[in-house]
This record gives C-alpha cells, sequence and structure tokens, in this order.
C-alpha cells in the first residue's frame, strides 16, 4: 500500500501495518499513485493507493489515470467526507465517486461498514480481470467511524468472498490457433510483436519457444523488452523500421496497435501486413480490425500456438532471406551505434554517459537491475542504449507519456523486487516532478530490529487506594509494534490489570541525520542526466524572444547547473556530482556496490540532444 496519511484515514494505515500490509509512506499522492499502479504491472497483483479526502484523491487521480492508459491493475482507495454532511461544505468535500469514474474500470463508495468485505472484494475482482486498470474504494469518515464485532466480520467476509464475479477472459476456439498458425507457416516476412500486456500475462517462456522454434524474428516495443534479451540474434529491435516497413505478417502480442506502433498503418509499415493480435480485451481487437484476432491471456494463447506447431514444425532458419535482411542491419545499425557510443564526449552528450550506465548495468548480472526511464532525449536514447536482458525490467513514460513517474517507479520496483537493485535513468525535468520522494527510499537505518518492548503484568487490587501494582511478570518482546517511545495499555481482565510498557529506544544518530523515523532502506540509484531544463537549453529563435517578459529564463529552463544531488544528502543519503566518464565510473561502481539510495547528478551539455527528443513533429 502506497499513499500518504492524514484525515481520516491515519488510523487505516496504521491498521493495515499491524495486520501485515507493508505501508510506503509518500510526500505526494502523484507519486503513490503512480507507485501502485507500476506495483500492480511488476506483480500482477493491485498496488494500493491511500490517500486523504478531497484534494488527496484529486492527486491521486494522476496515478489511476496512468493505471488505465497503461492497462496496470491498481485500487484507490480514499477516505471522504461524512455522508451526513455532504453536499453542505463539509471538510475536504468532493463527490469522488464521480471525480474517480472517467479513470477506473470500477468506482463504489462504502456506505456502511457492513458493505466494506463485498466491496473490497468486488474491487480487486475488477482491477486484476479481463484488461487490467484501476478501480475506486470510497470509505467515507462515518463509515471509518462505525464498528463491527469480528464474529460479525468474519461472516461478512465469507459471504463476500462467494458472490466475487470476475471478468472472463475470452476463450481463443481451436479453428483460430490453426488460422494463426497457418498465417505464420505461409508468410514470406513474418515478424512476432510483443509488448506490456504480454510482459503481464509473463507470456516470456512460451515467446521464446515460439521465437526459437519458427525462428520469426521478433521486435519488442519499449516496456516489452526482456521478454526475450534484447541481445537474441532473432531480436530485430536495431532493424526496427525495416522490420516494420517490410512484414507481411506479425503477431502481435499484447501491445496495442496505438502511436507507439504507428497505428499499423502506412507509412511505416506496408499496407499488405496482415495483424495477428492477441489480446486479453475484445475491445481492443475490435477497434484494431486484424487479420485475425485472438481474444485471450497472451501467455495462454501463446501456448495454444506451440502445441499447433509442435505437430507440424516450421522454422525459418538462418539462411532465410528475411532472417538475413534483418540480421544484416540490425548489425549494421549496431555497429554505426558503437562507433558513436565508443567516443568519451566531455561535455558530456547523451550517449557517452549513456553507454558507462549500459556497461555497469551488464555488469550486475543477474538478477538484472530494473531500470526506469523517463525525460525526452534521455529516455529516447536510453531506450535504443541501454540492454535489457530479463522480463519486465524496464519502466519508463509507457502509453501515456507520462512523465514524473520516475520516482514513484523506484520505490515500486524496489518494494515489489527486493532482490533487484533499480537504476533510474532519467531526465532533469522528470526527477523534478517527484524528487522530493528521494527521502522515501533514503533514511540511513530501519529502526524496527532496534526496537524492545517491555510487557509488565500487574495486579491492581480493588479496593486499595489509589491502587496497589505489584509486578507479576516481565517479557521483553523485540519488534513490538508501536511507533511511540512510550505507551502504555490497561487490559481488563477480572481483577489484574495488564500494564503494557513499550519502550522503543530510537538511535538518536539517525534520528538527526533523517529526520523520519522508521523510513525504508531501498537500495535506488537515481541518475540525472542534467542539462538544466526541459529539452536543455534555451533553443528559442531570436523572433521567438520577444515581448514584456523577453528578459525572463526561457519556459524551457531550469536552473543551469543546480545540485539535484544535495538533495538526496539532505535525507542521509549519498549524492555524486560527475561530469566527466572517471567520475561516472567511480560513482555507479561505489553504488551499485553499497546498494543505498543514491543520486548520481550527470553534467550534461544544455545544447546537446534535440529538441523535443524524437517527438519534435508534435511540438
Ligand atoms: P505496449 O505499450 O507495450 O505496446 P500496450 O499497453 O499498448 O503495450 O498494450 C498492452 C495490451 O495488452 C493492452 O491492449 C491490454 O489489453 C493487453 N493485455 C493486458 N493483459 C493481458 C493479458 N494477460 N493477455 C493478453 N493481453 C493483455
Amino acid at each position: 500500500m502506497f499513499g500518504v496519511v492524514g484525515i481520516p484515514v491515519t488510523a487505516l494505515a496504521n491498521r493495515a501495518v499491524t495486520l501485515g500490509v507493508r505501508f510506503v509512506a509518500f510526500h505526494n499522492e502523484q507519486s503513490a499513485g503512480y507507485a501502485a499502479s507500476a506495483y500492480g504491472y511488476l506483480t500482477g497483483r493491485p498496488g494500493i493507493l491511500l490517500t486523504v479526502s478531497g484534494p488527496g484523491c484529486v492527486h491521486g487521480l494522476a496515478g489511476v489515470s496512468n493505471a488505465a492508459a497503461n492497462a496496470w491493475p491498481m485500487i484507490v482507495i480514499a477516505g471522504s467526507c461524512d455522508q451526513g454532511y455532504f453536499g453542505r461544505g463539509d471538510f475536504q468535500e468532493l463527490d469522488q465517486v464521480e471525480a474517480v469514474k472517467p479513470f477506473s474500470k470500477l468506482s463504489v463508495r462504502v456506505r456502511d461498514i457492513k458493505e466494506v468485505p463485498r466491496c473490497v472484494f468486488e474491487v480487486i475482482g475488477k482491477a486484476g480481470s479481463g484488461r487490467p486498470g484501476g478501480c475506486y474504494l470510497d470509505l467515507p469518515t462515518d463509515v471509518l467511524h462505525q464498528t463491527v464485532s469480528e464474529a460479525e466480520a468474519e461472516e461478512l467476509l465469507v459471504e463476500a468472498g462467494k458472490g466475487v464475479e470476475k471478468e472472463v477472459n475470452g476463450i481463443v476456439g481451436q479453428s483460430e490457433i490453426e488460422k494463426a498458425v497457418s498465417l505464420l507457416r505461409h508468410a514470406e516476412r513474418p515478424l512476432i510483436v510483443f509488448g506490456k500486456g504480454a510482459a503481464i500475462a509473463r507470456a516470456e517462456n512460451g515467446l521464446k519457444k515460439l521465437v526459437e522454434t519458427t525462428g520469426i524474428p521478433f521486435l519488442p516495443t519499449p516496456m516489452g523488452k526482456g521478454l526475450l534479451p534484447d541481445t537474441h540474434e532473432l531480436a530485430a529491435t536495431a532493424a526496427r523500421s525495416l522490420a516494420i516497413g517490410k512484414c507481411d505478417v506479425a503477431l502481435v502480442v499484447g501491445a496495442r496497435l496505438n502511436w507507439l506502433l504507428h497505428f499499423g498503418e502506412p507509412p511505416k509499415w506496408s499496407k499488405d501486413v496482415k495483424f495477428i493480435l492477441v489480446d486479453i480485451s475484445k475491445e481492443e481487437i475490435e477497434l484494431r480490425k486484424p487479420c485475425l484476432g485472438l481474444v485471450g491471456d497472451a501467455a495462454k494463447v501463446v501456448e495454444m500456438i506451440n502445441k499447433e506447431i509442435k505437430d507440424d514444425p516450421f522454422c525459418l532458419g538462418k539462411t532465410h532471406p528475411w532472417v538475413e535482411a534483418i540480421q544484416k542491419k540490425a548489425n549494421e545499425n549496431v555497429s554505426k551505434m558503437e562507433a558513436q557510443l565508443a567516443k568519451d564526449v566531455v561535455p558530456f552528450n547523451f550517449l557517452t554517459p549513456m553507454r558507462i550506465i549500459r556497461d555497469a548495468i551488464l555488469g550486475v548480472g543477474s538478477p538484472a537491475p530494473i531500470v526506469v526511464s523517463e525525460g525526452a532525449n534521455t529516455m529516447d536514447v536510453g531506450r535504443s542504449v541501454l540492454v535489457q536482458t530479463e522480463p519486465r525490467t524496464r519502466l519508463d513514460a509507457g502509453t501515456w507519456g507520462t512523465m514524473g513517474v520516475g520516482l514513484g517507479y523506484c520505490i515500486a520496483a524496489a518494494v515489489a523486487s527486493p532482490d533487484r537493485l533499480v537504476v533510474a535513468v532519467e531526465g532533469d525535468s522528470g526527477f523534478g516532478f517527484s524528487a522530493m520522494e528521494v527521502e522515501v527510499s533514503s533514511s540511513a537505518k530501519r529502526m524496527l530490529g532496534n526496537r524492545i518492548a517491555i510487557l509488565f503484568l500487574a495486579r491492581y487490587e480493588v479496593g486499595l487506594f489509589p491502587f496497589k501494582l505489584s509486578l507479576v511478570g516481565c517479557r521483553v518482546i523485540p519488534e513490538f509494534f508501536h511507533t511511540r517511545y512510550v505507551t502504555m495499555h490497561l487490559i481488563p481482565d477480572s481483577s489484574v490489570y495488564h500494564l503494557s510498557v513499550t519502550i522503543v529506544p530510537y538511535d538518536l544518530d539517525s534520528l538527526q541525520q533523517n529526520g523520519t523515523l522508521i523510513r525504508y532502506q531501498l537500495p535506488v540509484v537515481v541518475i540525472v542526466f542534467n542539462n538544466g531544463g526541459v529539452y536543455g537549453g534555451d533553443r528559442r529563435s531570436p523572433e521567438e524572444i520577444t515581448g514584456p517578459f523577453k528578459d525572463d529564463p526561457a519556459p524551457t529552463s531550469y536552473v543551469l547547473g543546480a545540485a539535484y544531488h544535495l538533495l538526496i544528502e539532505a535525507f542521509g543519503g549519498k549524492g555524486y556530482l560527475v561530469g566527466t566518464p572517471d567520475e561516472l565510473k567511480s560513482a555507479l561502481t561505489e553504488s551499485f556496490a553499497a546498494r543505498k539510495p543514491v543520486v548520481i547528478n550527470v553534467t550534461i551539455d544544455p545544447y546537446a540532444g534535440a529538441k523535443s527528443g524524437r517527438l519534435q513533429h508534435k511540438n
């Protein structure tokens, strides 16, 4: 559960923690929402965003809309105003159910505590079935203050669990599978394309088998990278234009024919290409009108295709003209790129530091780090240069081109995959959206291990004044769930009262260093490509620099040479400022080995890279 607490949900978060839910406390619901969406993608189980009412919920819309655009499962739980005062200007009043509706698969208000189990089952069932997306659960203040007995709660839970409805994932018929295989078998220039729908379906093993038995070249979308290693001999990534421009049959698995795939239309694609689309969403297939649509879970459909091929196998082979053409083009393009990358350009362009980062990431081995990438040039260049070798190890701006996702994604990745290092490679503008969240990953020490709770059992003897306490027992309980220095409870039990005193000896040194009590020691290395603005330096023509505010900095400019690395030091993390290959290599070696929160501030030439990255035609 990711979120920001406050009225009326603070107790809800505390209660969740005592019940074994990890709660990651953010500074802003926007980032927490991005984290919840990415957690859903990486684990296949919806991440939860918890927000306060009104403005908190509105900030959280960023996360749930991003989940909708990317088709990732998540659930937003927000406190809302008191139902009895709604419409009369209650504290943080908003019709949150209506506000979230356009961005969610289901938006429900719990009107009474007894509805909680049913509503929870509904949102969980809906978020993760069919095409994944966000769902919303609205908890009014008055409901949060209601109580129900444990016994009744148990009964309600059992009842609610019985009636859960899930969207039926399509079932593909055998004849459709036969048709798909026949199209692939008779194609002259077949191509297999896969995207983040195949990643969420965990279709990597089936896809590997399909590619390797048929010898068909493959092309991943940006977040599909890694389902098969970028280094695979049938990878067409470095020959993308040729692959999509000349293929005659394209099997597209879990990827939409949207702007990222040029709508499947000329001039990028041939006008005669036959698409076989595999998607969990019937609507998606109806929208694209492919030659053949297979509605179903990507892993299952690919498995059916493999089974069908097994009975009558075919393989293009290394000398097939199509395979040779793709490999030749890919090798040429890789050689050209490597020649560019080999140069040490200082002040840094985008390529030199990206090469150094690529090599450092590859040096980590398995499990491979999760790469988080955003920015214009930084993301574009990173997509071509950074190498993905394992599934679901790349998170970027995604279908919506959402900037500002970086820190939330990093935190989600570190929580979802604790065995992996997380490396963010992002522009300074992307970093700036949520830079404060470095505090979440900072903190020098986890405190839980240091806590000691001492439970005194004392006897209260009725009739004596004020009362007599006699110590009857004393236990030391490490990791007791209390966040205060000392807490006391009187638990009535006939004439014996148990007086529980929890003493939490916090480490004062780290308290002073961190300003937070219990934070999360996350192995996140954030590399900021700092070129002083959105797209970098002021690139306006003289005619654009006119008017009464012409002496103001350009709308694309941020402070040149901003000391972003110092931000993390404010919270006890480690920062590096680097401007040469040796400085960058040394910062990466140290920080990858330490697995501690780090910001590496890389000074980039403000005039390197393109205005608007690779989307100049749209700006
Ligand atoms: P990319 O950005 O990688 O091209 P998209 O987000 O455009 O990918 O497309 C992902 C597609 O995958 C969506 O249309 C979604 O409906 C689909 N999808 C999601 N889960 C599954 C699944 N389990 N099996 C098949 N398709 C899925």
